[in-house]
């Protein structure tokens, strides 16, 4: 963890009276914190939009919109609702404190304050915060790395079956079938053969690379194992996705390997039908037409079923019956 640094910090500090922003700022001014102020509710709320503090003490007692009221509309905006909110109450305010608590206040002071004291609960907050915020980052990477694939940086199977499943549901409920497309790369086993593992792997990045490239936003690309990836297209007819197929395998025939000669895919896709019970059921199709792929000679498009329209597709595309 980085060293504390007060320069670090910017400090919105809000109240109605001048004479309360003078002698707060020059405090935490002298403690070395850069500062910024609102002298009313309205101003606060925008002045911690637009310069995003890292902490605002909030005067409790404002006319217009008050303090309490100030920091409930920044508890609601996602801008400002992680932001530490420190009160500045007077002490017959008490009551009001906990409404403050409530409200998502992480501490108060009490004028006439001590400005140790301030100081220490302003040191305290910030680090807390920080303390959080790195916590969120940590979790958040953890996160990340549990749905990656560390070798492509592509999605990995397991979150590929969760997107599935959502999409199987929606397409139940709401019609507009997704489709499935598995691709393999081809002879990948000689290509670590005569160039080694490391080349293997470039390609495998590269073979990334590419489809993140060619695919859409809206569709979800994962590698699937080994050679293997898996792309999951969201409201997709069949003959559309077959030309996402055939703009990929070309993609990949034209994608310049660094490391080693021409390398080709081979594609299988297929498409949400109606009496499917799972995402797997889809998936099992497009395997069974990538095998069917390999079979009729590698770096082509198959489909599984009977979609006449999608024939006329170059290079040929073999419909095969579902095994
Ligand atoms: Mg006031």
């Amino acid at each position: 963890m980085i060293a504390f640094r007060p320069d670090d910090c910017l400090i919105l500090v809000a109240d109605d009276l001048a004479q309360n922003l003078q002698v707060l700022g020059s405090l935490l001014d002298s403690a070395g914190y850069a500062t910024t102020f609102a002298t009313s509710g309205t101003q606060a709320i925008e002045r911690a939009k637009t310069a995003r503090p890292d902490l605002i003490l909030l005067d409790l007692m404002m006319p217009g919109i008050d303090g309490l009221q100030t920091c409930a509309a920044l508890k609601q905006e996602p801008q400002t609702c992680k932001i530490p909110i420190i009160f500045i109450t007077a002490s017959h305010d008490k009551d009001r404190v906990l409404d403050a608590f409530e409200l998502g206040a992480v501490d108060y002071v009490t004028k006439p304050f001590e400005s140790k004291e301030l100081l220490a609960r302003v040191k305290t907050h910030l680090e807390l915060k920080r303390a959080k915020d790195e916590l969120e980052r940590a979790l958040a990477e953890v996160e990340r790395l549990a749905i990656t694939d560390p070798l492509t940086g592509l999605f990995n199977r397991r979150y590929l079956y969760a997107i599935g499943e959502q999409e199987f549901e929606r397409t139940c409920r709401y019609g507009a079938p997704f489709c499935v497309l598995m691709l393999d790369l081809d002879r990948f086993k000689t290509i670590n053969d005569t160039y080694g593992h490391a080349v293997g792997d470039e390609v495998l990045r590269s073979t990334a690379r590419c489809l993140r490239q060619t695919l859409r936003q809206s569709d979800v690309v994962g590698r699937f194992g080994g050679e293997e990836f898996l792309a999951i297209l969201p409201s997709t007819p069949l003959a559309q996705a077959v030309t996402v197929a055939q703009r990929l395998r070309k993609a990949i025939t034209r994608y310049s390997f660094s490391s080693c000669d021409r390398v080709t895919a081979s594609f299988g896709v297929a498409t949400y039908r109606p009496g499917d019970r799972s995402f797997e059921s889809t998936v099992k199709r497009a395997d069974d037409a990538l095998y069917q792929a390999k079979r009729e000679g590698r770096d082509r498009v198959c489909t599984c079923g009977d979609c006449a329209a999608i024939l006329s597709f170059p290079p040929p595309i073999i419909a095969v019956e579902n095994s």
